[in-house]
């Protein structure tokens, strides 16, 4: 049997294999746990649903749906992650920047996850570090936005789960049915992600299939076919002095996360399972740069589940709210618990973030440190594309390393917007994309995301950063 979903490798998780969980509403359990104390918290971001009837009737049939996740394999990411705490594995988290149901296709799911995975080879091979790989997948449907209309004065699109993205002001009204669909794209997603690796899709033997055509030409896809002949080496290696291959080369976990936003989906998918909570629409969740108020309902409601949670940090954080962050969000210090996800942009990382670090680290609060260099190196192209330099991307991951290499922590992790396709978004790269390239190829619903080749590139610029 291949050890995935089903089997787990961490010591001491095998014991909760079998917990189940079970809806939880309205129960004296859930007002002990305070789920719904967010209800009554002010809060920013939230969908502008027309009709508070519907969404309750939509949450009613959500609240007992099978979930996404098992609390098992929710704690199993968090035992991981407190590895990465601890300074002895590496996270790499990406995906898209907002998953749509019409790209919700077996080709995207596999060719995006391919493409983490690929990262991941490239990383673990050159760092000789485990990585933990988690995408932006099966959730991550909703959007907050700085401007409550966009450029053609339509009311912004907010993501699937909440409206549409066709420009049209009777498609933009938030629709709470959009729920019901996105449980059902992610509960298809992660069905299907799950038969395929257990399939064999992150078998190591087959490394060279993974190489999408457009980019085994590439410089950084020649530069992957050199690493996955050495893999094909070592394994004849360990085959001709007859060994067997472990499970452990065939299999490996993909966890799923999204940003928690819409806390209505996020809270009719939580279950409580051994006395405690478990946000069971995804195994990570995180709380975005515009909706981290302390006093404020995400992080009142992300505070009360047990799943590993994350938090972005932007630039204007004072080291003192990251402290505040820490001791609301993870009281027992429990290492794996919390992510700090630092979007400094390349300008500001160096000066940002090392009085950050410093605080929290004096204060003994285990974080797992990830850098997100997408959402601070944004701007607007000549001929008015949202894009982002592949050269701003490298630059703030190599502050982030420098910041943590000269404070003495573990530069945990990195937090990346990409797809497995050829897409022109990210301007750079050894492609050389330029702001008239742009248009050929830009298919984003929201932020510009790396393509396969920069992807691959920027796992061998970050795996040298980690042996340096
Ligand atoms: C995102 O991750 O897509 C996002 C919106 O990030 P941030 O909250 O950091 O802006
Ligand atoms: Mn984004």
């Amino acid at each position: 049997m291949r050890r995935e979903w089903h089997q787990l490798s961490h010591p001491g998780v095998g014991t909760t294999a079998l917990q189940t969980s079970r809806p939880s509403t309205d129960s004296a359990e859930d007002s002990a746990l305070g789920l719904d104390t967010w209800r009554e918290l002010p809060r920013l971001q939230m969908p502008p649903w027309p009709d508070m009837d519907e969404v309750a009737s939509v949450c009613r049939v959500l609240d007992t749906v099978p979930s996404i996740v098992a609390p098992y394999e929710v704690d199993q990411l968090r035992h991981r992650l407190a590895e990465v705490c601890e300074g002895r594995a590496f996270l790499l988290q990406g995906g898209d920047c907002a998953e749509t149901f019409a790209d919700n296709t077996e080709s995207h799911l596999l060719a995006n996850a391919r493409t983490l995975l690929q990262m991941a080879v490239v990383l673990t091979y050159g760092a000789s570090m485990p990585v933990v790989k988690v995408a932006r997948v099966a959730g991550q449907y909703t959007k907050p936005r700085s401007a409550a209309t966009d450029s053609l004065g339509l009311p912004a699109y907010r993501g699937d789960l909440i409206n549409s993205l066709e420009a049209d002001e009777a498609a933009r009204v938030a629709d709470p049915q959009r729920m019901i669909r996105a449980y059902a794209n992610s509960a298809a997603a992660m069905n299907m992600l799950r038969a395929y690796l257990a399939g064999g899709l992150a078998d190591l033997a087959g490394l060279h299939d993974w190489n999408k055509d457009f980019v085994r030409a590439s410089p950084a896809g020649e530069r992957y076919e050199a690493i996955a002949r050495e893999i094909d080496r070592a394994l004849d290696f360990i085959r001709a002095c007859g060994m067997t291959e472990d499970e452990a080369l065939r299999t490996v976990s993909l966890y799923c996360s999204h940003e928690a936003l819409a806390l209505e989906y996020d809270r009719a998918l939580t279950r409580v399972s051994d006395g405690k909570a478990y946000g069971l629409s995804g195994h990570f969740l995180w709380i975005g740069e515009r909706t981290r108020q302390l006093d404020h309902a995400h992080i009142d409601f992300i505070s009360r589940i047990a799943n590993p949670i994350g938090v972005k940090l932007g630039p204007g954080t004072s080291p003192e709210t990251a402290i505040e962050l820490c001791e609301k969000l993870n009281p027992q210090n429990i290492p794996g618990r919390l992510t700090l996800i630092s979007r400094m942009g390349n300008g500001k990382v160096r000066d940002a973030l090392p009085a950050i670090v410093e605080k929290v680290t004096s204060t003994g609060a285990k974080v797992v440190w990830q850098c997100d260099p997408m959402h601070g190196n944004t701007h607007e192209s000549s001929n008015g594309y949202k894009t982002r330099h592949f050269d701003r991307v490298v630059d703030e991951v190599l502050g982030y390393f420098e910041v943590h290499r000269g404070l003495g922590t573990h530069p945990g992790g990195i937090h990346i917007e990409l797809t497995g396709e050829d897409v022109t978004e990210c301007l750079g790269g050894a492609q050389g994309i330029e702001d008239l390239d742009l248009p050929g190829r830009y298919e984003t619903a929201c932020d510009p995301r790396l393509n396969t080749q920069q992807s691959l590139e920027l796992a061998f610029l970050v795996a040298e950063m980690l042996r340096g």
